[in-house]
């Protein structure tokens, strides 16, 4: 393969068998955002960083991303190693990827954090990759799929009031703003403008809520039409 001036390779330790290994990124002063649509999923002018957030240990095979747990129990060791262990055609999996590569990785991705019981707050950002990434690839069947369950797991995020938006480490305008744009994206509008009600009552500086009230006086007459 010939090599990317982009990508560079770093060192990263499996959350399960714990060996080091190398995976690629795109260097920071490579990433180039050309624009991003209404629910924030960004196209680039050059490579795309979003396609190296999942990791594949050469070793075990284990796919994860950043927010993923240390993994400690033999039981999850043992499910892990059934679903990955014998994966066959990975090898492209370790350099350069394309979007197919990524799409690949978030699936397996999902599936891990699904196997390890990972909460919904880290659940939801997986979906919704995968349903950009088919995006890219003009899927609509398949990003609309996806974009439901990334509806899904912000909404029991929100609801149980997830500890990491209790610390805001995951902001909750950013949340409520993410619920009124996938419910409106996936046509459950009666859904969207109480979403939006929620989101104004944040204070009007929040970035979110900008972005908010340009959405919904983008969106408010079909809505309202719709939903009459
Ligand atoms: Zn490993």
């Amino acid at each position: 393969m010939a090599n990317n001036p982009n990508i560079f390779y770093r060192d990263k330790k499996c959350i399960k068998c714990h060996r080091k290994f190398k995976t690629p990124q795109v260097k920071s002063n490579a990433v180039r955002i050309d624009k991003r649509d209404t629910d924030n999923c960004p196209y680039y002018k050059l490579d795309n960083p979003l396609l190296y957030e999942f990791y594949i240990c050469p070793h075990c095979h284990m796919v994860f991303t950043d927010h993923f747990e240390e993994i400690t129990k033999q039981k999850d060791k043992d499910i892990l190693d059934r679903l990955f262990f014998k994966m066959r055609n990975v090898e492209n999996l370790f350099e350069e990827r394309n979007i197919d590569d990524g799409l690949r990785l978030a699936k397996l991705a999902l599936v891990a954090g699904e196997s390890l019981k990972e909460t919904s707050i880290k659940l939801a950002p997986i979906c919704l990759r995968i349903a950009w990434f088919n995006r890219y690839k003009e899927d609509v069947g398949e990003e609309s799929r996806f974009l439901s369950n990334a509806y899904a797991h912000f909404e029991k995020a929100y609801n149980n009031s997830d500890l990491k938006i209790k610390d805001k480490s995951v902001p909750e305008d950013f949340v409520v703003y993410t619920l009124a744009e996938l419910s409106y994206r996936i046509g459950v509008y009666i859904n969207t403008k109480s979403w939006f009600n929620q989101l104004f009552k944040f204070p009007n500086r929040s970035r979110y809520v900008m972005k908010g009230r340009d959405r919904w006086s983008d969106i408010r007459q079909e809505i309202t039409k719709v939903s009459k």
